[in-house]
């Protein structure tokens, strides 16, 4: 059964403004699933009519099981906001032991747990200090912590790598495996790409309030394999399957060109390879390559869009 299984989301909000125009979302159970998406696309919205703070105008299907959105769900939903402050004058185990408390933990297992959670977020040490000495990274820490101390089911995340330095997201990707390691179901909305990439089992795509790509990244970018052949001296183009391929030039090396080969056979490109050499051009470099969810999120975006956005231009080279 899926953690969630929501179909034809709508919302309209008071004053006309269509949020979400039909989205569906269908997340495994014990998946890091990534909710993607530009500003405005419908993320925060579709994440509070999870959290039963945003009454949808129309929706299908269910979240654990339960018929979506009805508040009994939540005891089993762990949440993380975006941007979220504690109270300063509450420690970092106080803060996880208090929304403990306010999730009807009982005291016995909330200290427990409490422990249990500042050691699988590496806070241990530091949870007798109060949150506002604690850096940005640190209190995503206690958040990720906090957000699991009802012992849910379905954890969400909002921008949890917001704001934390490299090695912070470095270990804040480690707990979300561990999190999914005891069995729980990560929802994650990011807009580190890279970050997302890196932990997540699937990923949707939504822009201008509808899904426009959902599955793993592996589905989603299959046919994007390719080869890249960088050579010095070649050929406008190449043929390759019986298709000119024609050379761009690469940034910064005068008379370079690279070419772009459909194809994830390395055999397929040998007399590519043959040819160019044949015509007296030096091979500089031959990769294989396919796109990155960066790619593939700019492709999605755009395509619906019918218009580039700053700084999407797809990169040849990586
Ligand atoms: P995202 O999280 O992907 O940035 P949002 O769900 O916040 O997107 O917003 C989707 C659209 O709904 C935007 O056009 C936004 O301005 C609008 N919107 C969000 N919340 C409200 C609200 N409470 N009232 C009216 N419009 C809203």
């Amino acid at each position: 059964m899926l953690a969630i299984d929501l179909r034809d989301v709508t919302k309209t909000y008071r004053g006309g403004v269509k949020a979400l125009r039909g989205v569906s979302l269908s997340v495994g159970r014990g998946e890091v699933f990534g909710l993607l998406g530009p500003n405005g696309a419908g993320k925060s919205t579709l994440v509070k009519i999870i959290m039963t703070v945003v009454r949808p105008t129309t929706l299908q299907g269910t979240v654990l099981g339960e018929p979506a959105c009805t508040q009994r769900v939540l005891e089993r939903i762990g949440y993380l906001p975006e941007h979220h402050r504690f109270p300063a004058y509450l420690t970092g185990r106080q803060v996880v032991d208090f929304l403990g408390a306010l999730a009807k933990v009982p005291r016995a297992v909330r200290r427990e747990r409490t422990e249990r959670l500042l050691e699988l977020v590496g806070m241990r040490d530091w949870g007798d200090r109060r949150v506002t000495t604690y850096s940005k990274g640190m209190q995503q820490r206690i958040g990720i912590a906090a957000a699991l101390v009802n012992d849910p089911q379905l954890v969400v995340l909002d921008e949890p790598t917001d704001g934390v330095d490299p090695v912070g997201r470095r270990e804040i990707r480690d707990m979300l495996l561990r999190i999914r390691g005891e069995g729980r179901t990560v929802l994650v909305n990011s807009h580190l790409l890279g970050e997302v990439e890196m932990v997540a089992d699937r990923v949707a795509i939504v822009n201008q309030g509808l899904t426009v790509a959902q599955g793993t990244i592996e589905e989603l970018t299959r046919d994007s394999h390719r080869y890249e052949l960088d050579a010095v001296g070649g050929p406008a183009a190449v043929t390759f399957a019986g298709r000119e391929c024609p050379g761009a030039a690469v940034p910064d090396r005068p008379g370079a060109l690279t070419y772009v080969l459909p194809t994830r056979e390395a055999a397929e490109v040998q007399p590519v390879i043959d040819a160019l050499r044949a015509a007296g051009a030096v091979v500089t470099r031959v990769e294989r390559a396919r796109e990155t969810l960066e790619d593939l999120f700019v492709r999605s975006v755009v395509d619906r869009d019918g218009r580039a956005m700053p700084g999407a231009a797809r990169e040849a080279r990586r």
